[in-house]
């Protein structure tokens, strides 16, 4: 008895501890690619090489056949203009999810800041009489609270005549037509290939890749990708579009996802 009361009491000292943590929590999923983009110099370069790539595209554009239609640019607002990265930050500190609460909580600040590279290349767009649209899946209530933070940042064409925001559907089809019955759309900016096609819309991850494979020459050209390694449609794919899953479920797709050798 005496021997075994050293192990007695090291089996109580144990089980009096409080269980090890071994699940990561969910939030903190997330701050890897929220450090990417708010450290990397990589993410600014990455920026700095989709801008710099638009403008010469840019440059091409007078030397085709004259048009009949005035010209437009189209494009995406976050992750592709505005960065959002410090929302994402927030919600990690406070350990909290994404909610469309916490989403309007941030965008009603209008303090976001712009993509490296991103004002410049739509001033000089501007400047060679292209027109602007920001089709944006932010909700028409923060279109007053979103206009002032693009006319902040000095971006063109900053009012609400351009700023195509979410009515009934996610799709940016319809919107893109509209422009379209005006003007002719020569380039296309997005961090979701949603914001360039209806080809992803809704699609699984084989058929999203094979799609990208299939209009390669796009990309660079027409398309101008930024990245966004926080979210996206890309995310939404990973979990089949399915909403309300829990953590755990989460994380078992992430794992069925991962393709080791
Ligand atoms: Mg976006």
């Amino acid at each position: 008895m005496k021997q075994l009361m050293p192990l007695l009491f090291g089996l109580i000292v144990v089980q009096a501890l409080p269980a090890q943590e071994t699940t990561v929590p969910a939030t903190s999923i997330k701050s890897y690619p929220v450090l990417f983009q708010q450290t990397a110099a990589e993410y600014r370069a990455l920026c700095y090489q989709a801008f710099n790539l638009a403008h010469l595209r840019l440059q091409e554009i007078p030397k085709r056949k004259l048009r009949k239609k005035k010209l437009a640019i189209v494009t995406d607002l976050d992750e592709t203009i505005l960065d959002n990265s410090y929302s994402e930050a927030q919600l990690i500190k406070q350990g909290k999810e994404y909610s469309s609460q916490a989403w309007k909580q941030w965008t009603s600040r209008s303090v976001a800041t712009a993509l490296p590279g991103a004002v410049a290349f739509l001033q000089a767009a501007k400047q060679k009489g292209l027109s602007i649209f920001y089709i944006s899946n932010r909700d028409t209530s923060e279109i007053t609270s979103t206009l002032l933070n693009l006319q902040q940042l000095q971006l063109p064409d900053a009012d609400t005549a351009h700023m195509l925001f979410l009515l009934n559907t996610s799709s940016k089809e319809a919107r893109r037509q509209k422009v379209m019955a005006e003007y002719e759309i020569v380039m296309l900016l997005g961090d979701n290939l949603t914001d360039f096609t209806t080809a992803f819309e809704k699609k699984p991850i084989d058929i999203r890749r094979e799609e990208a494979d299939r209009i390669k020459d796009e990309w660079g050209r027409k398309f101008i990708v930024l990245p966004n390694a926080i979210y996206g449609e890309w995310e939404n794919a990973l979990y089949d579009y399915e909403r309300n899953l829990t953590p755990a479920q989460k994380e078992a797709k992430r794992q069925a996802r991962l393709t080791g050798y």
